[in-house]
């Protein structure tokens, strides 16, 4: 039996997910085909599907990071994670829908909403408008890929976090996601967001799937000068690890118990807490964080600053979308430049880049940007100081405050950010291995997921925990 097949029949029965901005149910039928005809392969994800967050390049197929920029752009060359999935014997089924470049929580992107599909246990009403009342957000950017394997389309999907869009959808549909310490998975062939933060990184229903993947495409990378250069060393699944049960001391950061918790998201995290103290094996600790209230802010300035230069490429001119809305004997360049964003990037876009140019203006500059870094380097001094001062083997943190809202009220609101983002950029202004995992439902019926953090590079000890606890 396909197994492909089954996945194009699941897509199109749960359409209404949105999970995907296009397939390639036809190369991926084909693939099967060959590879099942191939001597096998020895890798653990020789003949397995996967889904790839649109902002990956795969070579002469679409690439759109789900912006109707970028709506007819077929990459013209193989982003390295996704070559190496594809040597490992991988089947590409397809390409997952996003926030707009990657930019948000919600995975709304320009061919529409990726749906929850927890939403799925309720009532479907008949048309997308009031369907828009019943379904809930996914989490953002990557939901796509989230989605798609919490709904069992497929065991793994990549995805990318830059801000926190792996985890925070991993969470909000109740898998696992893992976000890799900056430097060790190769970003050549992923579209920027942020230079200094993105990571790829994978999603999965189980910690094992998420080992496998990583360890298929992680390590140095002749086309990204950003990677740690030291070889790496492939991470242990749950047979191989040792059966060694050192005390593991976890860190609870108190500058994370913010009053938009909601009661039973931090009840979910403290009954975790009690659980594993009981088992004798894990030991709990208070700790500070003391930069985190200004988390939000430095990640919204820095970002927005990377964004503004990132985005200066799509100017309609090389490649995406060009407007045909062009007065020969008047418009200038910059006047091409406006008609094309205006008419292909939606308004959060417009607006990071905006805001990202005014951050970077002379005056401002020192203020914002320079003021910025300062806050990234306290964020980074924090986490040193709890795990080399105190002693802190991980952090167990919330990822959200609370469920999903639906698409409706989130078309309603016009916020990019959210608090939500201050459980999460921390791990990216710091580079370190973050891993969210699900813990039990809500009382609405919601998956609550809690997530580890991590010393820098230290992914494997990391791993290693969360074996132990989930
Ligand atoms: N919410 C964050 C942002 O919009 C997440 C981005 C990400 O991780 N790709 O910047």
């Amino acid at each position: 039996p396909s197994t492909v097949r089954s996945i194009i029949n699941a897509v199109q029965r749960y359409k209404v997910l949105n999970t995907l901005t296009h397939d390639c149910f036809e190369t991926a039928l084909e693939t099967e085909q060959q590879l099942l005809s191939q001597k096998k392969n020895n890798s653990a994800l020789n003949g397995r599907p996967i889904l790839i967050k649109d902002n990956f390049c795969l070579r002469d197929t679409l690439t759109t990071c789900a912006s109707k920029m970028l709506a007819n752009f077929r990459a013209p060359y193989t982003s390295t994670i996704v070559q190496r999935l594809i040597d490992h014997g991988c089947i590409i089924v397809g390409k997952t829908n996003m926030d707009e470049f990657a930019m948000g929580i919600a995975s709304w992107s320009s061919f529409g909403p990726v749906a929850n599909p927890w939403s799925l246990t309720k009532t479907m009403a008949t048309n997308e408008e009031d369907n828009k009342t019943v379904l809930h957000i996914a989490g953002g950017s990557s939901g796509g890929s989230a989605a798609a394997v919490a709904a069992n389309f497929v065991s793994i999907a990549l995805g990318s976090d830059t801000g926190g869009s792996i985890r925070n959808p991993a969470a909000r549909c109740g898998c696992y996601g893992f976000k890799p310490s900056y430097g060790l998975l190769s970003r050549y062939g992923m579209i920027t967001l942020v230079n200094s933060f993105d990571s790829p990184g994978f999603f999965a229903r189980n910690i094992d799937d998420l080992i496998y993947a990583t360890n298929a495409v992680a390590g140095p990378d002749n086309e990204d000068a950003t990677l740690i250069p030291k070889p790496f060393k492939p991470l242990k699944t749950s047979t191989e690890l040792s059966k060694e049960k050192r005390k593991i001391i976890i860190g609870l950061p108190d500058d994370y118990d913010i009053g938009t918790l909601s009661t039973e998201y931090r009840s979910c995290w403290h009954d975790l807490v009690h659980q594993l103290t009981e088992t004798g094996e894990f030991e709990f600790r208070r700790v500070q964080l003391p930069h985190t209230s200004y988390s939000n802010a430095a990640y919204t300035i820095l970002s927005a600053c990377e964004i503004a230069s990132n985005m200066a490429r799509y100017d309609g001119i090389k490649y995406g979308h060009h407007t045909k809305n062009i007065d020969k004997n008047k418009d200038t360049y910059e006047d091409i430049v406006t008609k094309t964003r205006d008419e292909s990037l939606g308004e959060r876009v417009r607006g990071r880049i905006l805001a990202g140019n005014y951050y970077l203006l002379q005056e401002n500059y020192e203020k914002y940007f320079v003021q910025s870094q300062r806050v990234r380097r306290g964020v980074v001094n924090d986490h040193k100081k709890v795990f080399e001062e105190d002693k802190i083997d991980c952090l167990l943190a919330p990822v959200v405050c609370d469920d999903p809202i639906t698409l409706a009220e989130y078309q309603k609101s016009d916020h990019i950010f959210s608090e939500d983002d201050l459980f999460t950029v921390g791990a990216n202004l710091a580079g370190l291995p973050a891993l969210s995992f699900p813990v039990r439902l809500s009382s609405k019926g919601f998956p609550i997921g809690l997530q580890l953090v991590g010393p820098f590079m230290q992914d494997q000890a990391l791993l290693s925990i969360a074996q132990r606890i989930c």
